[in-house]
């Protein structure tokens, strides 16, 4: 598919301001964004496609060298010509810490209105931790999770009074959430100590929740695990959280997964790693064995004559997939050569006659380490 200009991508001018492309962006990142969006294809691709003109875009210099040369300009640089947006997603969650509320103040500095008065206190977001499997962290799946969080009481709505009565102004503060105390010259604002901090108070508080506008709910929800995923990667599900106080907006959910190691395959990156046994007789003259991948695919792989302990060698495009792009890593196959510790008397006779054949060295010279390790 051809890639989309830029300027297009983002909805803005050529001469467009360096606050114009923040904006065009910010609002392609809100809609599109993958935690609002889970397993959604199309707004993974226009995010990404968005992410990637920012990317580029909002750096002047990359800017620069798009405007002269286009796409081919960027090749190499990293953002705008390579195919894998993972360390983008990577990125986000360093700069964002996986709260998606949070993420634009922060990002763009827009910073965030009013904490003066009374207190709308947003809920707290939540951490779970999920276990997966190895294999599930690979090629991705769908996981059950069940928490508890708080949701706005359904008998009064959240106001905290019975029957749905409102809150009234609070008679100490007058709805400020502090109050201010003269100590010798200086004069300390402290929090209300009838309303703490709310600005408001109950006159008659709800039996269903005391007051407190939530209650407590057990829930369950199908997360979408993408395929590639790796120890300690988030998932931020908005508004998951506790429901927020009078009004404040709910926490999120952020589930941080914790992948099981497995028996055979380990994983670097999006690379993966097994070993297998071969016999000397395969190392010396090769063969084709069959090997099972992780996801119980039978390879045929060549191992050819005079093939050394150790030897690593590569299947393309075998490995774990980049999360949100079609490219995978590889997987390396460590051959260990296998000596036999029993031998049959047939056996024996015959490799005593390779033996002689081939003249065996007596007196070998040093080796160098180094030698060895450039065969692993
Ligand atoms: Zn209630
Ligand atoms: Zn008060």
């Amino acid at each position: 598919m051809a890639k989309r200009d830029y300027y297009e991508v983002l909805g803005v001018a050529k001469n467009a301001t360096k606050d114009e492309i923040k904006k065009g962006y910010r609002k392609l990142a809100i809609q599109y964004h993958p935690d609002r969006n889970p397993g959604n294809k199309e707004a993974e691709d226009k995010f990404k496609e968005a992410t990637e003109a920012y990317e580029v875009l909002s750096d002047d210099q990359k800017r620069q060298i798009y405007d002269q040369y286009g796409f081919a300009g960027l090749d190499g640089m990293g953002g705008g010509g390579s195919a894998d947006y993972s360390h983008v997603f990577h990125d986000f969650e360093d700069i964002f810490g996986g709260d998606f509320s949070g993420i634009f103040e922060n990002f763009f500095g827009g910073g965030r209105s009013r904490r003066s008065g009374a207190q709308r206190n947003q809920g707290a977001s939540l951490r779970y931790d999920l276990e997966i499997s190895f294999k599930d962290a690979v090629y991705g799946t769908k996981a059950e999770i069940s928490f508890q969080h708080d949701e706005v009481c359904e008998a009064c709505k959240g106001t905290g009074g019975e029957n749905g009565a409102s809150r009234k102004t609070c008679p100490t503060c007058q709805g400020a959430g502090q109050i201010r105390r003269s100590a010798g010259f200086f004069s300390v604002a402290q929090p209300c100590p009838t309303c703490q901090g709310a600005g408001t108070v109950i006159d008659n508080p709800c039996r269903a929740c005391g007051g407190t506008g939530t209650q407590s709910h057990k829930r369950k929800l199908i997360v979408t695990i993408p395929a590639g995923v790796d120890d300690g990667k988030r998932i931020t599900i908005p508004k998951q959280g506790d429901a927020g106080r009078n009004g404040g907006a709910p926490g999120d959910l952020v589930i941080i997964l914790h992948v099981e190691p497995h028996q055979y395959f380990e994983r670097s990156g999006q690379d993966l790693y097994c070993a297998i046994p071969i016999s000397v007789t395969q190392a010396i003259l090769g063969a084709e064995i069959f090997i099972t991948t992780l996801d119980d695919k039978k390879i045929k792989l060549k191992i050819p004559s005079g093939t050394q302990h150790g030897k690593l060698l590569r299947l393309k495009d075998e490995g774990v997939p980049y999360t949100g792009s079609s490219r995978k890593g590889d997987l390396y196959i460590k051959l260990l050569v296998q000596v036999p510790q029993h031998l049959s008397a047939k056996s024996r006779s015959l490799l005593e006659e390779v033996a002689r054949l081939e003249g065996e060295n007596t007196t070998p010279k040093l080796m160098a380490l180094s030698e060895l390790r450039n065969n692993q």
